[in-house]
């Protein structure tokens, strides 16, 4: 047991990842321990993937009675649990059809096939989509050109013909932006990757209406956002709004992958033989995803993460009010940054794993945290405790 893992994986990987010096062999709740058996507070679960907390009896229970019974057989089939975990997903949302995949960039690049299909079949050949400046939408091709950062485009151009950028949180610029290409805006309700960027109250409303009024598709790219992260079972549900097409993965499956893409009817255009998977919807990830989702609907966990995020935020403002260094708190439920008046959130990660806190930097200048959405208020002052001490040090002009 005693591998240099480190040396190892720099033997093995292409390089791509910068990873932090720690090896991670088990976890439980909103706990993780490394190879020397020292205990870790995860606020960044897996990229907010572990929604219910590592290794959730119930989820354990499910992959491990899934697991026994019947993993994979391709969707020339029908299987229960993808059928049970679709009309679980409808039921609560205001959509209609789903397609099951493995990933969040998998689940994006439905969407972009789909509003390029019903733009030719329903918009006379509208191909164009609009996307926001600082937007993730994952790695795949597609998903990358709706992606903005530079640097996980420029070494892979050229890229995808069709996309259309405008600032983020401005109604105009998308107003100004459409033609009669345009298909389909796409959008995450709160930017994750590029720092919990949380638009103002009237957004998505706006860019509803918007929507309707020139006849164009709202994606919304819930990966992050969605399942519970913001206080809502889906994170446009805040906003009181209907989207046409929503991407889903991340927390759909605690730490199991899986993704899905959902449609209203109206635009659910993909036809047969047009879109298909080999391990998307197997039984053994929606098995685990109906659990999941079940769980958190039952056990109404937006709610109790709406009143966590609250009680985060009034931690994280005493803090802020404790650290000239803070320059703004920006969050929603359990999705929350710290933006940094100088680029210490990478020195700031490092040091909070020293004190036994995993979360990440989004930005040189933003440290974010994205707990199970399991974590109690306990944990959460520990989380705080630690961020207080770390900051302390660096504005004291280096750690200990
Ligand atoms: C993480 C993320 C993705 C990509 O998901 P993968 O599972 O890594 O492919 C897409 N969109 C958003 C908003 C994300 O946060």
């Amino acid at each position: 047991m005693s591998e240099n893992w480190a040396e190892l994986e720099s033997r093995y990987f292409f390089p791509v990842g910068k990873r932090l010096p720690v090896t991670l062999i088990r976890g439980e709740g909103s706990r993780v321990w490394d190879e020397n058996g020292r205990e870790y507070l995860d606020c960044l679960a897996g990229i907010g993937a572990v929604s219910l907390g590592h290794c959730h009896p119930a989820v354990v229970k499910a992959v491990q009675e899934q697991a026994a019974s019947l993993m994979q057989v391709s969707n020339y089939y029908y299987t229960p649990p993808q059928i049970r975990l679709a009309r679980l997903l409808c039921e609560h949302t205001c959509l209609d059809k789903v397609f099951f995949c493995n990933s969040g960039a998998e689940a994006v690049e439905g969407c972009i096939k789909l509003a390029r299909k019903w733009g030719k079949e329903k918009r006379d050949g509208a191909h164009e989509i609009i996307v926001a400046e600082n937007a993730f939408h994952g790695r795949t091709m597609a998903a990358l050109t709706a992606t903005a950062t530079e640097k996980y485009r420029a070494p892979f151009t050229p890229l995808v013909e069709g996309f259309v950028r405008v600032p983020f949180n401005d109604v105009d610029a998308i107003k100004r932006a459409t033609t009669a290409q345009t298909a389909a805006v796409l959008l995450e309700p709160i930017q994750g990757e590029g720092g919990v960027i949380v638009p103002d109250d009237d957004y998505l409303p706006g860019v509803r209406a918007w929507c309707d009024e020139a006849g164009i598709l709202l994606m919304v790219d819930e990966v992050q956002t969605g399942v519970g992260r913001t206080g809502a079972l889906f994170a446009h549900q805040l906003y009181g709004i209907d989207v046409d097409v929503m991407a889903v993965a991340k927390g759909l499956g605690s730490g199991f992958p899986i993704g899905a893409f959902l449609a209203k009817d109206h635009c659910a255009v993909l036809g047969l033989g047009e879109h298909g998977t080999t391990f998307g919807g197997n039984p053994l990830a929606t098995h685990v995803g109906y659990t999941v989702l079940r769980h958190i609907i039952e056990n109404d966990v937006p709610g109790q993460v709406a009143k966590k995020g609250e009680y985060l935020e009034r931690r994280l403002q005493s803090l802020a009010d404790r650290h000239p260094m803070i320059k703004e708190l920006r969050g929603k439920g359990l999705l929350w940054a710290i933006e940094l008046d100088r680029d210490a959130a990478e020195e700031a990660v490092r040091l909070c794993l020293e004190e036994g806190l995993l979360a990440n930097n989004v930005k040189p200048t933003a440290l974010r945290l994205m707990p199970p959405l399991t974590i109690t208020e306990e944990e959460l002052d520990r989380a705080v405790e630690i961020i207080d001490r770390v900051l302390g040090w660096i504005e004291a002009g280096g750690p200990k």
